[in-house]
């Protein structure tokens, strides 16, 4: 037996022949034209077909891989006109006079590699759609079709890498799971794999050699192992763990559609956390309540200057329609410390936690801080929106905020704009500060929602970047949990509801004393509602 460490992307057991997968080739000559102006319009004919097809793929796999995701065709299509992309294209042809297929592989393998190199793990993860996307028109300029996989019998399907218009046209009933020698763990590839629900490994290099194939394999998606002739107490083991997950997934999906109640008869919400329209598709397939924390701040990161008004109302109309009359809280920009966009041009500073960010931000930007409020409640006029401030320390900052998101609102009004000026405006409590005077605040705000991540970093002193002091971090320290009761009980003494939002709100362990607190929601990662909902059931 072959024992093979991956990293796992997608969870599940598989155990079947390991196949490496057959693409049609692709062979692509450096060929000399004479007649550079007909090679550019032989690329742009096929870029315009390339683009017709994924126009057609973004409609159809809408269901497969759901809408969300289906949108990745759409991105592909306009990358494909992006002049980033065609521009040193049509220049290879031009000064090297080579065949459209030469530029096409030539230039895309150099923005490929350039998307590869980048620090930022969701960038680099775009490499592999300029590979795609590449591929797509170099397969038409060959009058062929987009290859699709030839899998034969269902086997686990090896691979350098899967791109991800590969994975999304797999024949689920062939792939019993997927492995690969590169990959990234943000990307679609891996993406895709969870929600059409195929467990998949990525990252085993050249140890997933060419001579494994047709060798019996099995493998556990959630620890990353690949096991090559494994041995039958390695398959019983699996074989278990199976069975226990299949019977776990039922007992939980007895939990959908169930209102989320305690045996003492304590109603709880349980909401998701998201970070992006992406992510509202498995906050519905998650059976979420609502959304409890959209951390809209993903929308300013990874790009070259703040997005606008009309941007950010698009995301937001986006979300807040899919959920429907589920309630969507927008937490407002919590830019800084662990999370710099480099067009904020902020100070460099000696201690970033503790320095300008999030509220701090908004309130010395008034003008970033308004763009965002007009577009949220732009949004609220299509569904059930709410505003959630982050960071909150003192009382003045709650007011000073909640007069900016009034200006945002006189802003809209004159301009007739529609929207919902009641909707609820909520803080953040991620503070010692603002849970101490949790009953001050209670007063000027609509509800409260407990970032225990941030709470517990200020409180303990435990800078939650460094792992070198994890081993200090007590997460259920009493302090945490007295804060935690001060603060929910403030709330319901003055009428307003509690929710924690940070990662102890998932966990389980902590379940018990939460309802018995009296805490009214928690928002959680989608995958871990129907379990909280069954243990709150017990509690
Ligand atoms: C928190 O601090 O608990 C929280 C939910 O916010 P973030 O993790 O985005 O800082
Ligand atoms: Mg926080």
């Amino acid at each position: 037996m072959i024992t093979l460490q991956g990293k796992g992307v997608s969870s599940g057991i598989a155990k079947g022949r390991l196949s490496f997968l057959k693409r049609k080739s692709l062979s692509v000559e450096k060929r000399h034209v004479d007649d550079v102006e007909q090679e550019i319009e032989r690329f742009n004919t096929a870029r315009q077909s390339a683009s017709d097809q994924l126009d057609a793929l973004a409609a159809t796999m809408a269901d497969k891989i759901g809408e969300e995701n289906a949108l990745l065709f759409e991105i592909h299509r306009i990358m494909l006109e992006d002049a980033d992309y065609c521009d040193p294209i049509v220049e290879i042809i031009k000064t090297e006079k080579v065949c459209a297929e030469y530029a096409v592989n030539t230039a895309g393998s150099r923005l490929a590699q350039e998307f590869a190199g980048m620090d930022d793990e969701y960038m680099k993860a775009r490499s592999i759609d300029v590979y795609d996307i590449s591929k797509r028109v170099i397969e038409m300029l060959a009058g062929k079709g987009q290859g699709q996989i030839d899998n034969g019998d269902p086997a686990i399907l090896a691979a350098d890498d899967f791109t991800p218009s590969e994975t999304a046209q797999l024949d689920r009933s062939k792939v019993l799971a997927l492995v690969s020698r590169q990959g990234a763990v943000n990307s679609h590839t891996a993406i895709f794999a969870r929600t059409m629900g195929i467990p998949a490994i990525i990252g085993f290099g050249e140890f997933l050699s060419g001579d494994l194939s047709g060798k019996e394999a099995a493998l556990d998606g959630e620890t990353g192992v690949l096991y090559v002739d494994p041995e039958p107490t390695v398959i019983s083991g699996l074989d278990a763990k199976a069975e226990q997950a299949r019977r776990e997934r039922e007992i939980l999906e007895q939990a959908r559609g169930k209102p989320t109640r305690a045996k003492s008869g304590k109603e709880m919400k349980l909401y998701a956390n998201i970070g992006s329209v992406r992510d509202v598709d498995a906050a519905l397939a998650g059976d979420a309540e609502g959304v409890g924390l959209f951390r809209s701040e993903f929308l300013y990161l990874g790009r070259d200057n703040y997005p606008d008004e009309e941007t950010q109302y698009e995301s937001y109309r986006k979300v807040v329609e899919k959920m429907g009359n589920r309630q969507v809280i927008i937490r407002t920009l919590d830019i800084g410390a662990d999370k710099q966009a480099d067009y904020f041009e902020l100070p460099k500073e000696d201690n970033p936690a503790l320095g300008m960010r999030a509220i701090r931000i908004c309130l010395t930007r008034p003008d970033i801080f308004k763009t965002q409020l007009r577009a949220i409640y732009r949004a609220s006029a299509h569904g059930n929106a709410a505003i959630m401030f982050p960071m909150i320390a003192s009382l003045d900052e709650l007011l000073r905020a909640k007069n900016l998101a009034k200006m945002a609102r006189e802003e809209l009004a004159a301009k007739g704009a529609p929207f919902k000026a009641d909707i609820p405006i909520g803080i953040m409590i991620e503070t010692p500060a603002s849970a101490v005077i949790s009953d001050m605040l209670a007063r000027e705000a609509d509800f409260f929602s407990i970032g225990t991540n941030d709470l517990t970093q200020y409180t303990l002193a435990i800078d939650r970047q460094n792992d070198s002091i994890a081993s200090f971090c007590d997460p259920h320290h009493e302090a945490i949990l007295r804060l935690i009761k001060m603060t929910c009980d403030n709330a319901h003494k003055a009428g307003v509801w509690c929710g924690i939002c940070g990662s102890l709100g998932a966990d389980i362990a902590l379940t018990k004393t939460f309802v018995e607190m009296g805490v009214d929601e928690l928002s959680v990662e989608p995958s871990r509602i129907l379990k909280l909902r069954s243990v709150i059931a017990a509690c």
